[in-house]
C-alpha cells in the first residue's frame, strides 16, 4: 500500500489532502491523473447501467436534504458503528474492525457481524486485543457512534435547523421516485442510478481512498413489483459482477460474500469483495431492501409512493433492488490491479499501470524523436486531440519518454520520425506487448480507436 500511496502522489493521481497545511487526515485530492482516471470509471459505470440500460434514469440530487429524510430512512436514530476509546493512548477505534483484524490474523473463522456489543468487549479481553496504535489492552466501554457529519443552516445560530451532510447517496432516488416515473413515464421494473458524493464521519477510517469521510458514491435502485425481487436480487448480483470483469479485474481476485446478519428490513445482502493488498474487503454492497424505502417515506412525508400498474391496475409500493460501490474504492480497485513491475530482459524494472485502455487517463502520447520534428509532431498531436486525451513530450530520452507513459498506464505512443516526413507514416507503440507498428496518419485515428476503445 506504501508504494502505491506514494506512486499515486509521485504521478499525479491523488495527494493529500490539505497538504500545505499540514494535513487532514483520511482527505485526498485527487490530481491531473486521478480525476482522468476518475471520471472514466464513473461514465463506465454510467454507460454500463443508466445509458445502455433502456429501462434505466440518471439524478443528481442535492447533498443537504430535509432531516426528515434521515428520520424515515433511520439514519438518524441508527447509523452508527460500535466504537471505544483507548484509555492509555486516546485513540478511537472500531470494536468489529479490531476483531476481524484480529481473527484474519490468526485464522479465526466468525461471523462480527451477529455480535453483540457485550460480547465485542469480553472477546476483546479475553484474547487481549490490542490498540493498533499504543499496544496497550485497555478500552472504554464500547458505544454506539453516529456516523452522520452534522452542520447548520440559517444565518444566526438561533433561526438554525441541524441539516446532515448525505452519508448515502440512495436516499435522492427513493424520494424522487415518483418524480422519475411520472416525468419518464417509466414502467416497472425500472431502474434510477446516481453518482455523488457522500459524507461519513468514519471512527477508523484508512487505507488511502478505501475508506474516507468523504468519498464518491454510485449507487443504483431498481424499483420490482413484490415477488419478481429475488429474481433481480440475482440477476444484478451476475451483471454487476460481470461489470467489474469488464474493468480488467480478474475473476480469481473477486468474490461474492453474503452477509449473515440482515438489516431488520431486508431480504437478502450480499458483498462483491475484493482482494486488495490488505485483504479481502468488500467492494460493492448488493441488497434486497423489500418495500422498506418507500414505506417509511410515504409514512414520513404523508405522501402516496405507490406505483399503479397500467396493466392489471394493481397499486402496490414497489421492492428495492440496490447495488453501490464507491467510486474512490473502486479507483483503488484497479489502480491496485493494474500496477505492475516487470523485470525486462537487460536487468531493469518497468513499472507499468496495466489498467484497461478506455480507463487510462491519457490514452495516446505524441513523442517526436528529435525536437526539430516538433512541427510535424504539433500537427499530429492536434489532430489527435479533438480524438482522445493526449500528452505531448519531447524531452529525455524515447526510451525514458516510454516508460514514463508506461507507468501512468497510457496505452498507446505514437512516435514522429524523420521518415514521417517522407512516408507520412508514424510509429505507435503498444504499452503491454511493448511491440511496435508503423501506422500511416491517415489511418491513425481509426487504428487508435480499435486499439483504445475495440472500435
Ligand atoms: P464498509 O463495511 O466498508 O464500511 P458499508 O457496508 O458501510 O461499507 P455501504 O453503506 O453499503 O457500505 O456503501 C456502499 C459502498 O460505498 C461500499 O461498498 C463502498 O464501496 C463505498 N463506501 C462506503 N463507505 C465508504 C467510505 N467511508 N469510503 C469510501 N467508500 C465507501
Amino acid at each position: 500500500m506504501q508504494k502505491l500511496v506514494a506512486y499515486c502522489k509521485n504521478r499525479g493521481f491523488v495527494f493529500p489532502g490539505s497538504e500545505i497545511y499540514g494535513g487532514l487526515a483520511n482527505t485526498w485530492d485527487y490530481g491531473p491523473l486521478g480525476v482522468e482516471l476518475k471520471n472514466n470509471i464513473k461514465k463506465a459505470w454510467w454507460d454500463y447501467f443508466v445509458t445502455r440500460d433502456k429501462n434505466s434514469y440518471g439524478v443528481d440530487c442535492a447533498i443537504l436534504m430535509n432531516p426528515r429524510v434521515w428520520e424515515a430512512s433511520g439514519h438518524v436514530s441508527s447509523f452508527s458503528d460500535p466504537k471505544m476509546d483507548c484509555r492509555n493512548c486516546k485513540t478511537r477505534h472500531r470494536a468489529d474492525n479490531l476483531i476481524s483484524e484480529y481473527n484474519n490474523k490468526h485464522g479465526i473463522v466468525m461471523s462480527v457481524d451477529t455480535m453483540t456489543k457485550e460480547e465485542m468487549a469480553n472477546y476483546i479481553k479475553e484474547k487481549q486485543i490490542k490498540c493498533p496504535n499504543c499496544g496497550k489492552c485497555d478500552f472504554t466501554e464500547i458505544k454506539n457512534f453516529n456516523l452522520m457529519f452534522q452542520t447548520k443552516r440559517g444565518v444566526t445560530e438561533d433561526a438554525s435547523d441541524t441539516i446532515y451532510l448525505r452519508p448515502e447517496t440512495c436516499q435522492g432516488e427513493y424520494i424522487n421516485f415518483i418524480n422519475v416515473q411520472r416525468t419518464m413515464r417509466a414502467k416497472i421494473p425500472f431502474g434510477i442510478g446516481q453518482i455523488g458524493k457522500s459524507f461519513r464521519n468514519e471512527i477508523t477510517p484508512g487505507n488511502f481512498v478505501f475508506r474516507t469521510i468523504e468519498f464518491e458514491q454510485m449507487e443504483y435502485q431498481l424499483f420490482c413489483k413484490p415477488g419478481e425481487d429475488e429474481k433481480f436480487f440475482n440477476l444484478y448480483k451476475q451483471k454487476v459482477m460481470d461489470f467489474y470483469k469488464s474493468l480488467g479485474l480478474p475473476a480469481e481476485k473477486l468474490k461474492f460474500k453474503d452477509h449473515e446478519k440482515l438489516a431488520f428490513y431486508a431480504k437478502a445482502a450480499t458483498d462483491i469483495i475484493f482482494n486488495f493488498p490488505f485483504g479481502w474487503e468488500e467492494l460493492n454492497g448488493i441488497h434486497n431492501r423489500t418495500n422498506y424505502d418507500l414505506t417509511r417515506h410515504q409514512e414520513f412525508s404523508g405522501k402516496n409512493l405507490m406505483y399503479l400498474d397500467p396493466i392489471t391496475n394493481e397499486k402496490f409500493i414497489p421492492y428495492i433492488i440496490e447495488f453501490s460501490v464507491g467510486a474512490d474504492r473502486l479507483f483503488l480497485t484497479l489502480i491496485a490491479n493494474a500496477y505492475t513491475e516487470e523485470k525486462l530482459d537487460d536487468g531493469e524494472t518497468r513499472v507499468v499501470l496495466k489498467i484497461l485502455p478506455k480507463l487510462a487517463p491519457i490514452k495516446v502520447a505524441v513523442l517526436p524523436l528529435q525536437k526539430n520534428l516538433s512541427e510535424k509532431a504539433d500537427e499530429i498531436f492536434k489532430t489527435l486531440q479533438q480524438n482522445f486525451n493526449c500528452d505531448y513530450d519531447e524531452s529525455g530520452s524515447i526510451g525514458k519518454r516510454y516508460r514514463r507513459q508506461d507507468e501512468i498506464g497510457t496505452p498507446c505512443c505514437v512516435t514522429i520520425d524523420f521518415d514521417t516526413l517522407e512516408d507520412n507514416c508514424v510509429t505507435v507503440r503498444d504499452r503491454d506487448t511493448m511491440k511496435q507498428e508503423r501506422v500511416n496518419v491517415e489511418e491513425l485515428i481509426n487504428y487508435l480507436k480499435r486499439k483504445i476503445y475495440n472500435k
